[in-house]
């Protein structure tokens, strides 16, 4: 693996921290458990989409763009990230933000992720839940195109071979990390939606041949839906890095039982994960990711998956600005 082959914008904070979560571990009775604070990649309030889209913002530039388009939920953390990158750079930014949840709050519609990304110089343009998030992109791209502008359109979440590097790279840093410390990594776990993230780290796991297995906590969709659609983005990647056969179908896990209702729909066992790593360490999860993934990992503890003298890592992939969004939820669970 070699990302200095591919176009780059750097302006993560990286490396990011990976470091020891000891109360929440002592809370839980074991295994060790750690964290990789990929909230900490610095724009905006970083998250994990900043790593993607230095790759993404660099293929944009090496096409001669001036104007980025993407789209996500309300609450996008990928839009917000988007957008203050659209900023760094100079570049025009157009987020198309879809209602997926039906909240009106708000909390909701306006705080959170949505007032950042205003700040960041954003236009914003609203879609209901039926629109097909993906022609709408097109069509503006194509007015654009008319008035003499270049967009460049990233999909959804960052998730396509380019946006999925960032997260092929990361393996490298985590492992350096790990064998630096002298810690033998016995599984990790993260959050997957749009699958860019899965992908692009099963990938790298799989490319620097460590024998580490990789759980991903399904946000939105059943496990066969969301394993298929790791599976091929990751398969997409590993073609586009140049490499072949690399990635096996075994490699892709996820399970589905952290979703709850739906997607962005608070769950018990989020706001329990979001409660405890807050009140044991100081670090902020997200009501739609990093809190299900985490309600996720905590339940397999508790199911006794793991030895207790297992090492069990956990990527933080930002998003606790959401917890504005959410004020309904937790004022009245705090
Ligand atoms: C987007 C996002 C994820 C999921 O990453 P995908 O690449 O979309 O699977 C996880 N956590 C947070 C906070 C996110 O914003």
């Amino acid at each position: 693996m070699h990302f200095a082959r591919f176009p780059r914008v750097r302006f993560a904070h990286l490396p990011t921290p990976f470091e020891p979560l000891e109360r929440l571990s002592k809370h839980l009775g074991g295994p060790r458990l750690w964290i990789k604070r990929d909230d900490c990649t610095g724009l905006a309030t970083g998250g994990n989409k900043t790593r993607k889209l230095e790759f993404l913002m660099g293929d944009a530039l090496a096409q001669g763009a001036d104007t980025v388009i993407t789209q996500g939920a309300t609450q996008s953390n990928h839009a917000r990230q988007t957008a203050a990158a659209a900023a760094k750079l100079g570049l025009a930014c157009h987020i198309l933000l879809q209602d997926r949840t039906g909240f009106t709050s708000r909390d909701y519609t306006k705080n959170g992720n949505v007032i950042l990304d205003l700040l960041c110089g954003a236009e914003i343009h609203r879609h209901g839940g039926a629109a097909d998030m993906n022609i709408e992109m097109d069509a503006l791209a194509k007015d654009l195109r008319a008035k003499g502008k270049k967009p460049y359109v990233i999909p959804g979440g960052g998730s396509n071979p380019v946006g999925a590097l960032g997260y092929a790279d990361v393996t490298m840093e985590l492992v350096g990390q790990a064998n630096a410390k002298g810690v033998k990594i016995d599984h990790v776990y993260l959050a997957t939606g749009s699958a860019g993230t899965q992908a692009g780290f099963v990938v790298g796991m799989a490319a620097l041949n460590s024998g580490i297995p990789t759980m991903g906590i399904s946000v939105k969709q059943e496990r066969a839906k969301q394993e298929a659609d790791v599976f091929a983005l990751a398969q997409r990647t590993e073609a586009h890095m140049g490499l072949s056969g690399v990635v096996k179908r075994e490699h892709v896990v996820a399970d589905s039982g952290y979703v709850g209702p739906g997607y962005g729909q608070p769950t018990p066992g989020m706001i329990e994960a979001l409660k405890l790593l807050a009140s044991l360490e100081g670090i902020l999860l997200d009501p739609v990711y990093s809190g299900k993934a985490m309600a996720g990992l905590i339940d397999h503890v508790r199911q006794g998956r793991f030895a207790k003298d297992s090492d069990v890592v956990f990527i933080h992939t930002g998003g606790a600005v959401g917890i504005f969004a959410y004020l309904d939820t937790f004022e009245s669970n705090a």
